[in-house]
């Protein structure tokens, strides 16, 4: 880029000469003089310096000098911080130079603007340590924060040109600490462009969907509105006041919000603007004035008498006075009338400081905003609470309903208040969710359903073996992990019994079950399961294993099941044992043959070979094939002689090592669950553990056992039992050091 050092002079001193232009009304003699000498300086100081968007450096210290006129109404003592509020930061004057020449009090404000730079890094809370050292500074010179405000004002109007993860971070910090903070100094207008900013930064096509919509619906809007307020200018005329009558469309961000909240589409946000009458009267005649206007505007339209706010008897904390309505338009619509004077008015666009200008007629306002700098104040002196306790309880309760949390990269992300950190994994990508396994909130390890805080910092932990389960959806409130949670668990299960039907195709041929669909019923009542799926899904996960189907096979009644009926119905207790039993001798399984099949064998009554025996099987003439263990004193002959009928055959019993396999429990601390963990895996499931090693922190327990099993699909049933030890969270396989299986 060819710069045109001469074109760029020029507009240096046309946007310099721009501010003076504004600030003129306010300026006293003597003032013009220390403004040019500011300017002269910071010109000076920041002339190699461009801006990420190639622009000339001193074009920011002047735009925030000029909002700080403009939209804050501050006078020469702000204009001259803030045309040098980066210079000590970022060039080589000193701040003493500065207060030679303009004075304590100029550089007292502009050190309190230095302190409070500073990178955003959420985890390390320098931001929350800069906004107390910022609100510090605020007993000083309230006049920090308002410039601190503008300048974060125009950075964000200048977002643009910055690359995305600072557009994010940017974006993310205004939203959480000066959207608010303007908010409580009563600063709306900035409030409201701050939220819009951020909106657009984060989420561009909501931003511009929205606001595509509320110009498209423009001119409707103003027919209407002219229509509404005619009877009452009518009246207002009556009444020989000066009054000015204005409409606005809500913000986008305050639009987005109801939409969001309200889970609505733009077409039915009802009040997408109110109608704000300002009347101009001495400040003593301010309320009765005020209540006339109420009069004739519900002498018109009917009041919803559950919408009046009168915030003239009793201002809100921030200072705001208005008189709102709502009342009912001719055509059915809600309509939200403002009513306040013009002095009300300039204070709610522009808060404390455009008070200032008041202050000679009032006192209370003053006051109010003493008590709202004594609260602050009183905040700052808990000694005990920690910078980022403290940015939680300034902000107070104004975002009750949703809590504001960060990625490691620290992007903010709002969620449901009571959303924990499943809620905050789906949110981020249904798949991190889908194989959440636990998170670290604040570096600290914490089970999927640890509740969130304002400004937690999550870091999701994820496994590729993780899947979701029934019990996921107590541990979410937002409706989008809810939803997907659904839907992934539908899917899984359509998935399980896809494998199920598999396997019971091919076990039932192994086991010479003639299927038909009369043997199917009577697998559904010997199971007890009530559909087709449900039994498929059954043997897919394991519930039902090869052995419960050759036990169906002994079961099978030989008679029609119409006679049997009536007594499955009085058996199910023995039946249930039955496979209860079956189950328990699951580890008792012989494998036979290259493939590891479950088929039928008769145990050699020459060497009676028990589970964990060497074994093999030997296809006979007569009685299909039989078991020998390898030490049998007919081995050596039948090996020798008939090594054709030899096949191979395996216990899968514990002495029969699959694979050596390491598993990850989580879960909330308790007494007892470390020997009910170790229960389940030594005794119950008589699974051989070689190391078990077991750490609890803040009421977080996790394990790491190495243990023996069979094959993957007695890992997974394993993990459901111990899924089922009362305060587990998860349990999760993962590869070991050790692991050399
Ligand atoms: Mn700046």
């Amino acid at each position: 880029m060819v710069i045109d050092v001469e074109v760029e002079r020029k507009e240096i001193i046309n946007r310099y000469r721009r501010l003076l232009r504004k600030a003129k009304p306010i300026l006293n003699e003597g003032d013009a003089k220390l403004i040019k000498r500011a300017f002269t300086i910071s010109m000076e100081a920041h002339k190699d310096m461009r801006r990420k968007s190639g622009e000339p450096y001193i074009f920011h210290p002047l735009s925030v000098a000029e909002i700080c006129v403009e939209e804050i109404g501050l006078g020469t003592t702000s204009i001259i911080a803030a045309l040098l509020h980066d210079v000590v930061e970022d060039t080589d004057i000193q701040l003493k130079e500065l207060e030679q020449i303009f004075g304590r009090k100029i550089a007292k404000i502009i050190d309190g603007l230095t302190k409070i730079k500073g990178v955003f890094e959420y985890g390390s809370s320098a931001q929350a340590e800069n906004f107390r050292k910022m609100l510090f500074t605020l007993s000083e010179d309230v006049r920090v924060i308002l410039i601190k405000l503008a300048d974060r004002l125009h950075n964000m109007r200048t977002l643009d040109s910055m690359p995305r993860n600072k557009q994010l971070r940017v974006a993310s910090e205004t939203i959480y600490l000066y959207a608010p903070l303007a908010h409580r100094l009563g600063l709306n207008v900035i409030k409201t462009e701050l939220e819009d900013l951020y909106l657009r930064f984060t989420d561009f096509p909501v931003y511009r969907d929205i606001s595509f919509k509320i110009d498209e619906s423009r001119a409707s809007r103003n027919r209407f509105i002219k229509q509404f307020v005619q009877p009452i200018k009518d009246e207002l005329d009556k009444l020989k006041v000066e009054y000015e009558i204005k409409s606005r469309p809500k913000s986008i961000f305050s639009i987005y919000n109801k939409m969001r909240k309200q889970n609505i589409p733009f077409e039915e946000v009802y009040d997408l603007f109110a109608i704000r009458v300002i009347v101009n009267t001495p400040i003593e005649h301010e309320k009765s004035y005020c209540w006339q206007v109420y009069s004739i505007v519900t002498d018109y339209y009917t009041p919803n008498p559950d919408r009046l706010r009168d915030w003239i008897s009793t201002p809100k904390g921030n200072g705001y006075e208005s008189l709102h309505t709502t009342v009912m338009a001719k055509n059915g619509q809600w309509v939200e009338v403002q009513i306040r004077t013009r002095r009300m008015d300039d204070i709610a666009e522009k808060g404390y400081a455009a008070h200032w200008k008041y202050k000679d007629n009032s006192s209370s306002h003053e006051s109010n905003l003493e008590k709202w700098l004594v609260k602050v104040r009183e905040l700052l002196e808990k000694q005990d609470l920690s910078a980022l306790e403290f940015v939680d309880d300034f902000r107070g309760n104004l975002f009750n309903e949703e809590v504001f949390v960060f990625t490691p990269k620290g992007e903010l992300k709002t969620l449901p208040t009571g959303s924990t950190a499943l809620d905050f994994a789906f949110d981020i990508h249904t798949d991190i969710g889908a194989k959440c396994i636990g998170a670290k909130v604040n570096q600290k390890l914490v089970p999927i359903n640890h509740m969130l805080k304002n400004g937690d910092q999550i870091e999701i932990l994820t496994s590729s073996k993780q899947k979701p389960n029934e019990d996921w959806l107590r541990f979410v409130i937002s409706p989008k992990a809810k939803s997907k949670i659904k839907e992934l668990l539908k899917e899984s299960k359509r998935n399980a019994a896809d494998q199920g039907k598999e396997i019971l195709l091919r076990k039932t041929k192994q086991l010479k079950i003639d299927v038909n669909s009369r043997v199917y019923e009577q697998m559904r009542d010997f199971f007890k399961v009530k559909s087709q799926f449900e039994l498929q899904y059954r043997i897919g996960v394991g519930l039902i294993t090869v052995n419960d189907l050759k036990k169906f096979k002994e079961f099978k009644p030989s008679s029609p099941l119409k006679n049997r009926a009536h007594t499955e119905v009085t058996d199910v207790k023995a039946i249930e044992q039955e496979i209860n039993k079956q189950k328990g001798r699951y580890e008792d399984i012989l494998l036979i043959g290259e493939d590891m099949d479950v088929v039928e064998y008769k145990l050699a009554k020459c060497c009676t070979p028990i589970p964990g025996d060497e074994v093999f099987g030997f296809v006979t003439v007569n009685e299909g094939i039989k078991i020998h263990r390898t030490t049998c004193p007919n081995a050596t002959e039948l090996l020798a002689n008939h090594g054709n009928r030899v096949i191979k055959a395996k216990w899968t019993s514990q002495h029969e090592v699959s694979f050596l396999t390491a598993l990850k429990v989580i879960g909330t601390d308790r007494v007892g669950l470390i020997n009910d963990v170790s229960k389940v895996i030594s005794e119950e499931l008589k699974v051989n553990m070689s190391a078990l090693s077991f750490k609890t922190d803040q009421g977080i327990f996790s394990g790491e056992i190495m243990l023996y099993v069979n094959d993957t699909r007695h890992l997974e049933m394993l993990i459901k039992k111990l899924e089922t030890v009362e305060g587990v969270v998860k349990v999760s396989r993962f590869d070991s050091r050790n692991n050399n299986a």
